[in-house]
């Protein structure tokens, strides 16, 4: 995990917010190759979930909602967790990461290991929320919440989503956002932080059709990762206990990678039944029902919901891309990732930087390319090096601009997994590149 960071850092794929500043804990930036990635990962699942199925439509909600909202969906009474500081060491903790003894009453510091008595440091509730104030006053009125999961906001425009896509059961909708949690334990990296990005997916269907549905979204987003680069071994399904479940949920699995620091959640698919449906109604005193007009009646709709982090997913396929090769002696560091995720796909390098008409041609070629697929220029180091710093980042191909390049109208393709080089006219390079890139 060290080297992949350190990658990451020197690479410009994730810096650490403010940091001329000292930083914020837990915040990060993403660099100029990482902003690419991201936008892969996420145009990668707009495209699998709304583009191309009939069933699913998009969503762009506001972060900050209504307050009622944060009471209807249970977060503001349930959203907390039990937090007891150490009276030694004075750190804070949630009560389920101390150290357990055989005294139900007795914990063990993971700090400094002394004795927490919870009769007498007693556990006290913590809402993970971020609140906020709207306007210029700062009183009850003003209060809210940034938004702790993009959900709510599909939940909430149901009725919308009804009357503009005039939609039949089963249909989704599928929104990216920000979300905000106020962790008590953030860390990993971009794994677990206090603001990170969504993907998510509430999926409407019929009361008798609950189990079909949460077992086909299952596997659908599963696949997901491993059509895009994810090696299947260091992917799981965990089905969660009847005692992880939320009060709400009738079933619930995560997807989890096997990351360096152990096996963690991507992605979580539940089947919360009626639930939102149900206290939405409830707290706006609007009915969130659905027109079945085959059997010309209303129901609630039951909901699947895949819920996944952006941060995550783009993490995980950073990790599985990394890869180290002997190569005569020397360690190759290279980014394996799929063509559809690479953050650039070519790298127009010209072999000698000193000769005008060499960095012309690969100037021109670069131009052109640049309108249709994402290729970066370079001549700042010999070839060799070139080489190396475009493996470590996974650029797919190297087009490389040679003085025979000038005669016979050609330049060097060197593919990034195979090293192996291959002639080709410059006139039907584009062509040649974008044929490369088509997905199968
Ligand atoms: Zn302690």
């Amino acid at each position: 995990m060290d080297k992949i960071l350190s990658l990451c850092k020197r690479r410009g794929f994730i810096f650490q917010s403010s940091e001329i500043y000292g930083g914020l804990a837990n915040t990060w930036d993403y660099g100029p190759l990482g902003a690419e990635l991201k936008r892969n990962v996420k145009n990668l699942w707009w495209k699998s979930v709304i583009q191309e199925r009939m069933d699913m439509v998009g969503l762009d909600c506001a972060i900050l909602m209504h307050p009622q909202v944060w009471k209807a969906s249970g977060h503001v009474d349930g959203f907390t967790d039990p937090l007891v500081d150490c009276k030694e060491c004075k750190s804070r903790y949630r009560t389920d990461h101390l150290t357990a003894t055989p005294d139900p009453n007795i914990k063990i510091c993971p700090s400094c290991n002394s004795k927490i008595d919870l009769r007498v440091s007693v556990p006290r509730l913590f809402n993970l929320m971020m609140k906020t104030s709207l306007g210029p006053v700062e009183d009850a009125g003003s209060i809210t919440y940034l938004r702790p999961e993009t959900a709510q906001g599909i939940f909430v425009n149901f009725l919308n989503i009804l009357d503009t896509t005039r939609k039949k059961l089963p249909f989704g909708v599928a929104q990216i956002g920000k979300a905000f949690r106020n962790e008590i334990t953030p860390g990993n990296s971009t794994f677990r932080t206090r603001e990170f990005e969504q993907m998510e997916i509430e999926y409407f269907v019929k009361p008798e059709e609950d189990e079909r549905w949460y077992k086909s979204w299952i596997e659908e987003r599963f696949n997901w990762y491993i059509n895009y680069g994810i090696k299947k071994e260091n992917l799981r399904i965990r089905p969660h206990e009847k005692d992880e479940l939320a009060h709400y949920a009738k079933a619930c699995s995560d997807i989890e990678y096997n990351f360096p620091f152990g096996w963690s959640e991507l992605e979580g698919i539940a089947n919360r039944a009626d639930f939102d449906l149900k206290q939405h109604e409830q707290f706006s005193g609007k009915e969130m029902l659905y027109f079945d007009s085959q059997e010309n009646k209303k129901i609630r709709p039951h909901i699947i919901e895949p819920s996944g982090g952006v941060d995550r997913a783009t993490l995980a396929f950073l990790v599985d891309a990394y890869h180290e090769e002997k190569v005569k002696e020397e360690t190759r560091v290279v980014l394996k990732f799929s063509k559809e995720l690479a953050p650039i796909k070519a790298a127009i390098l010209p072999l000698l930087k000193n000769r005008p008409q060499l960095v012309g041609v690969a100037k021109d070629i670069a131009e052109d390319l640049m309108k249709d697929i994402r290729v970066v220029y370079d001549d700042t180091a010999a070839i060799g090096k070139l080489y190396r710093r475009q493996d470590e980042v996974g650029t797919l191909y190297c087009v490389t601009v040679d003085v025979q390049s000038l005669e016979d109208s050609k330049v060097t393709v060197r593919d990034r997994d195979t090293m192996l080089q291959e002639r080709v006219e410059i006139s039907g390079l584009k062509e040649y590149l974008l044929d490369k890139l088509k997905s199968e």
